[in-house]
Parts: C-alpha cells; sequence; structure tokens
C-alpha cells in the first residue's frame, strides 16, 4: 500500500511538472504552486482511499497501569495507574495506523480494582452503542489488569455484536523499561479490526496471545504474561496477523440471552472465601446486608466446612442463591460430589473463578428471581 502510494504521487508529481514545462511562459512561481497544489490534492487523496481501506476501531480507555506513570525508568512496580490520557496514549503510537483509524474516548480513569457494578453497566452500554454504528469495526478496552477479565466476561455476556471486542491493559507503566503496554494496544487494534476475529466473542490480547474473555484470568501478579487460560489460548497475534488454533465453544455476544441494552442495575452478589477455621460471620453478614446470592470460594472441589453449611442452607431457606466455586485456581467442581447440591437446592461455579461465578450469577438475577435449575444451566452453558 505505502509502495503504491509512493508512485502514485510520483506520477502525480511528473504530470504536474510536464504540465508546468507545457506552459513555459509564464513566471516560475505560479507554475511552482500549481505543481505544489496537484501534488497535495494528490496526496490528500491517496490518504482518503488508505483510510477508507482500513478498519476503524474505538479505543475506550478506562485506566489501569496501560494509563500509569512511575517516577524513573526502573520502576516497572512502582508506580500510579490510572494518569495518561487516551489521546496522549495513542498519540505515541503512530503504529497504530498501520492496522486501523483509530479514534480514543476516555469513559473512566480509574485503577480496575476500583470498578464498581456501575463502572460494568456505563461500559458495556457504551460498548454496545459504539458497535451498531456502521462506521465502527471493532472495539478495544484499555483496562486496570486486576478485575480485567471479570470486565471481559462482562462484556461478551451483554454486548450483542459479532464485531471484535478486545480488553487489554499492561503489566508495566508506559514510563518503565520493556514496557509492555505498547504491543499490546497495538495487537489489540489490529485483532480489533480484523475480519477473522469476527464472531468469536470478546478477547484479551495480552503477550502477543489471543485469549476468549470466559476463560482467561490474571494468573500471575509481576509478570507480562501474566494472563492464562487452563484450556490454552485460542491463537497469537504477531506482527498484524492472526494465528488461531482453537474456538470458543461456549455461548457469548450475539448466541446469550443477557443483553447490556435491557440493564441498568446489577443485584448484590457477594463472595466468602473459605480457610482453615473459617467461621459463619461473612455469611451471616452478607445475608443480613441484602446480598442476592453468595458464592463459596471453598477449598479444594468446592468443599464446605462442617460449620459453614448450616449457615449456607439457612440462607438458601432465605431465599439467597448460593454457588459452589473453588478457591483453587485450576480444575472444575463437580455437582452432588463434595456436597449433595441437589438436596441442599445449590449450584456450582463449574470452572468459573469465584469472582467471574459472581458476574454471570449477577446477570442471571437481572432476569428476575433465577431459578436454581436455570443458574445450574448456565453455569453449564456459558
Ligand atoms: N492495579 C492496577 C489496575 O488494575 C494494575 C494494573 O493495571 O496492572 O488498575
Amino acid at each position: 500500500m505505502a509502495i503504491q502510494k509512493q508512485a502514485f504521487l510520483r506520477k502525480t508529481v511528473a504530470a504536474a511538472a510536464v504540465a508546468a514545462s507545457l506552459l513555459g511562459g509564464l513566471a516560475s512561481v505560479p507554475t511552482l504552486s500549481f505543481a505544489q497544489d496537484a501534488s497535495a490534492a494528490a496526496k490528500a487523496a491517496a490518504d482518503a482511499t488508505a483510510k477508507a481501506a482500513k478498519p476503524n476501531v474505538v479505543v475506550l480507555a478506562t485506566g489501569g497501569t496501560i494509563a500509569g506513570a512511575g517516577a524513573s525508568s526502573v520502576n516497572s512496580a512502582t508506580y500510579a495507574a490510572a494518569k495518561v490520557p487516551v489521546d496522549k496514549l495513542l498519540a505515541g503510537l503512530p503504529e497504530l495506523s498501520n492496522y486501523a483509524n483509530v479514534k480514543g474516548e476516555q469513559v473512566f480513569q480509574i485503577a480496575s480494582e476500583s470498578f464498581t457494578n456501575d463502572n460494568l453497566v456505563t461500559l458495556a452500554k457504551r460498548v454496545s452503542q459504539l458497535v451498531k454504528q456502521p462506521d465502527v469495526d471493532g472495539i478495544v478496552v484499555t483496562h486496570g489488569t486486576d478485575t480485567l477479565a471479570e470486565t471481559a466476561y462482562f462484556l461478551s455476556l451483554t454486548v450483542h455484536t459479532d464485531k471484535p471486542i478486545v480488553v487489554i491493559g499492561s503489566m508495566r507503566p508506559g514510563t518503565a523499561l520493556s514496557a509492555d503496554g505498547a504491543l499490546n494496544l497495538v495487537d489489540a487494534v489490529s485483532v480489533a479490526g480484523s475480519q477473522d476475529a469476527k464472531g468469536k466473542g470478546v478477547f484479551v490480547t495480552m503477550n502477543d496471545e489471543i485469549q476468549t474473555a470466559r476463560d482467561v484470568n490474571k494468573d500471575v501478579n509481576i509478570k507480562t504474561g501474566a494472563f492464562q487460560s487452563q484450556w490454552g489460548p485460542l491463537g497469537m497475534v504477531v506482527e498484524g496477523k492472526n494465528y488461531w488454533f482453537r474456538a470458543p465453544v461456549k455461548r457469548h455476544t450475539n448466541q446469550s440471552e443477557f443483553n447490556i441494552d435491557s440493564i441498568d442495575k446489577l443485584p448484590q452478589v457477594d463472595i466468602v472465601y473459605a480457610y482453615g477455621n473459617v467461621q459463619p460471620t461473612a455469611v451471616n453478614a452478607l445475608v443480613d446486608s441484602g446480598a442476592k446470592a453468595i458464592i463459596h470460594a471453598g477449598t479444594g472441589n468446592g468443599s464446605v466446612a462442617d460449620r459453614m453449611v448450616k449457615p449456607l442452607q439457612d440462607a438458601r431457606g432465605k431465599g439467597v442463591l448460593i454457588v459452589r466455586a473453588s478457591r483453587v485456581p485450576y480444575g472444575f467442581v463437580l455437582r452432588n460430589a463434595e456436597q449433595p447440591d441437589d438436596k441442599y437446592d445449590w449450584v456450582v461455579a463449574h470452572d468459573m473463578r469465584p469472582e467471574k461465578a459472581r458476574i454471570l450469577t449477577m446477570l442471571a438475577l437481572t432476569k428476575g428471581a433465577a431459578s436454581t435449575k436455570d443458574l445450574q444451566r448456565m453455569f453449564w452453558e456459558y
């Protein structure tokens, strides 16, 4: 494309020079300015053609380390997140224009550990509006890495589109040596604008890997290869080209029964963490504070301490949904194995981490008082 553009420009300038020589009787200054005008017009036309050939990607910025700044280049872990505005991030990366026409929008400027349910709803609604626009081909969300996987899963469950949505962050601020945000952002824009990513849902593309939002989690808190999935990435993005090896099999985006366009508020769902000597204090307090569901992050295969069974049964008796997840990052919780879920009317979170089980359970509750049968079906299907 660049070579064709240069050849086109050369031809246009040459044509202008011929025209100028034919007009030999005229003074040299107007002749030169005619050539310059023709050249400028040709360049503008070539630029417009190149722009029209590229996809349009909107970058929605929410903060995090990718917008962070440290005091010096050796500060890879000590820095302030959510400082650099999106326009500055994009202006520092002229490489983005190799892949797409990129526009930035600052949705929030926060560290992702401070994300709230309202932030999730606001962001997803904006993504949903944008993907409906014919002049938008893909979306990138820049995000802090701490809760990035939760937001990506939320978007994959609630935004109806076949346009690629890519959520990314960085593990090091842009001011640090070997900062990873720049390449993560370039990769994300290239994936968001690519045809072969369409219909495959929401991605997290960090460290050159293309991960599906459902499966990926932040598994390491200090390395650039922080985002992993126990089922493996879908593929890789290298120098603007996608290499696919798997496809998501669970319901997402267009096949989802949830739609952010009809969701304005998310219900209170909380997590209780299991550990040796755990006591029912947290469960009881959450029930009293109005939780509609409790995700129990159990030990092992979602095990529940003997003294916790009754308080959880009592909570269920009051209408609170109980979801058995595990604090163990890999594997999946088996129904009726560690606890008689059928008898207690509990649900298992399958392979969902407790924090992602919270996301799906909140969405289930937006449909009204979800039955445990329905919620269990959702954990198998999404
Ligand atoms: N605490 C930061 C955040 O989630 C970490 C990061 O972005 O990597 O916003």
